[in-house]
């Protein structure tokens, strides 16, 4: 753990294992972090925050900046630590270091950016300025399917903004989280202004996070379950809240769109971290009129996807993050199954050979799924492909929005008036047109509804940092 500038072990001693979910085998013992931990950290950040609000924009860039130089300089070793913890396929890993440098970069520019307006006033002896300051010492929770991007998009504009932070990663990640604060150190951020707790249970640290009154935020990515909990705490302490959830995103193919092209988009997009990200299409809507030619294409592309370790080339899939993530993805798959839908690739477990050490699930696409099946409206986060048979392009938005979730979506069609209708219609916060990746450290990303709250990324990625402070001058 990191705290107050120094690497430590957790107060009470307690430790937890990490594991390569190809392998099953033991890559560290880290730190495991209690009450006490989180409180020490709180107390790091919150004697910082004086001084590191107090630095200028300029400073603060020029650290963000040398940590992107860091940062990008060690992204092969990064990505090798990714694919050994989480398991993403190396060039998978590669990107995502890429993509967390992004932020590094991106922010270290918005640092320079947050300026403040003189507004009119009624009077002729008063003048009015408004102003943005840091909101305190930030806490933050992160995922492990991007072990590396959730904590810059975090930490980015936290210190961009004059901000002090203290972060708890996930309990299958801490390595990723332990190198990602190492370049932020050798960057030569000061001491107290991040810290890093580790905890193999993060529920005491969730409470001391969302109720010590020094927190002035919480910012959290995960479950739609976990980060409903902690946003009704943070609310009950008045502390302000960003939390972006899961999702269950459409993808819709309209029938004017190149079916060949659609289902290339598809199988290269859902099986990207082995479908374990929140803006994975979950629902894939393909009229009847096309869904020969984009099933076949689908099945094809998905049976020559090679399930492994992510390490070994050739290797586009990699295990899922645990035991539980298997049963997840089974147990839906045999739902829809037993209710109906065909499953031309895939649909089982794979434990022969090598597969047997690790957590692997092969690549699966589902025909003929309904309503009634729970793949249609759970979110799977798993290599599962279902595709729904529409007949009405009319009724399609409908369908697609008819959740409780509203993260991404995605659609194919040559039609620009298409495009835009559906582009006005889908209530989801990123909608890829025709795009597999409608995502980067420039522009917003968060969802609607059940996926959360706020945007993390472009302009108003470093907003959700900054207080709003109101000066009345009488001249
Ligand atoms: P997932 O199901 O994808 O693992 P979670 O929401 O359980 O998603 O995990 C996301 C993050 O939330 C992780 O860092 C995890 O440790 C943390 N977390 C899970 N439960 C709690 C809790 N009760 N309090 C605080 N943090 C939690």
């Amino acid at each position: 753990m990191f705290i107050d500038g120094k690497w430590v072990e957790s107060r009470s001693g307690e430790t937890f294992e990490v594991f390569n979910p190809a392998t099953g085998a033991s890559l560290a013992t880290v730190p495991s972090g209690n009450a006490d931990d989180a409180t020490a950290a709180i107390d790091a950040a919150s004697n910082a925050f004086a001084d590191w609000s107090a630095t200028t924009a300029y400073e603060r860039s020029r650290l963000l900046y040398r940590s992107w130089e860091i940062m990008t300089e060690r992204s092969e070793d990064l990505a090798q630590l990714m694919t050994a913890e989480q398991g993403k396929p190396l060039r998978a890993a590669r990107a995502e270091v890429k993509y967390a440098a992004d932020f590094l970069i991106w922010f270290a520019e918005e640092a320079k950016r947050v300026t403040g307006e003189w507004l009119p006033s009624q009077r002729a002896d008063q003048r009015f300025l408004s102003v943005k300051a840091p909101v305190g010492v930030v806490a933050a929770i992160t995922p492990w399917n991007y072990p590396i991007s959730m904590l810059t998009r975090k930490m980015g504009p936290a210190l961009a903004a004059g901000c002090t932070l203290v972060l708890k990663p996930a309990e299958a990640t801490p390595l990723c989280a332990k190198a990602t604060y190492e370049v932020f150190v050798d960057a030569g951020v000061p001491d107290g202004v991040i810290n890093l707790v580790t905890a193999a249970n993060p529920a005491p640290i969730g409470d001391v996070f969302t109720s010590d009154p020094r927190v002035a935020k919480l910012t959290f990515t995960g479950s739609t379950a976990v980060g409903r909990k902690l946003a009704g705490k943070s609310a009950a302490n008045l502390q302000r809240v960003s939390v972006e959830l899961g999702g269950h995103a459409p993808f819709i193919v309209f029938p004017d769109a190149d079916p060949v092209h659609a289902a290339k988009g598809a199988a290269a997009l859902k099986f990207l971290n082995a479908g374990q990200a929140c803006i994975s299409p979950n629902r894939l809507y393909v009229p009847a009129s096309l869904s020969d030619a984009f099933n076949e294409t689908l099945c094809a592309r998905v049976d020559k996807l090679e399930t492994g370790n992510g390490v070994v080339d050739g290797v586009g899939v990699g295990p899922l993050v645990n035991e539980a993530a298997v049963a997840k993805v089974e147990a839906q798959v045999e739902d829809a199954r037993g209710k109906g839908a065909g499953v031309p690739v895939g649909g089982t477990r794979l434990t022969d050979g090598d597969h047997g050490s690790g957590h692997f699930f092969a690549p699966t696409v589902l025909t003929g799924v309904r309503e009634d099946m729970t793949v249609y409206r759970e979110e799977t986060f798993g290599p599962v492909a279902p595709v729904i048979t529409y007949e009405d392009p009319d009724e399609v938005i409908d369908l697609a929005n008819d959740t409780n979730y509203g993260l991404a979506a995605y659609v194919y069609t040559r039609d620009i008036g298409v495009a835009m209708r559906a582009f006005e219609g889908l209530r989801f916060g990123i909608i890829g047109i025709n795009d597999v990746n409608p995502t980067s450290a420039s522009v917003p990303f968060g969802g609607m509804g059940d996926s959360g709250l706020g945007r993390e990324g472009g302009h108003e990625g470093i907003a959700e940092y900054l207080e709003t402070k109101t000066g009345g001058f009488a001249i």
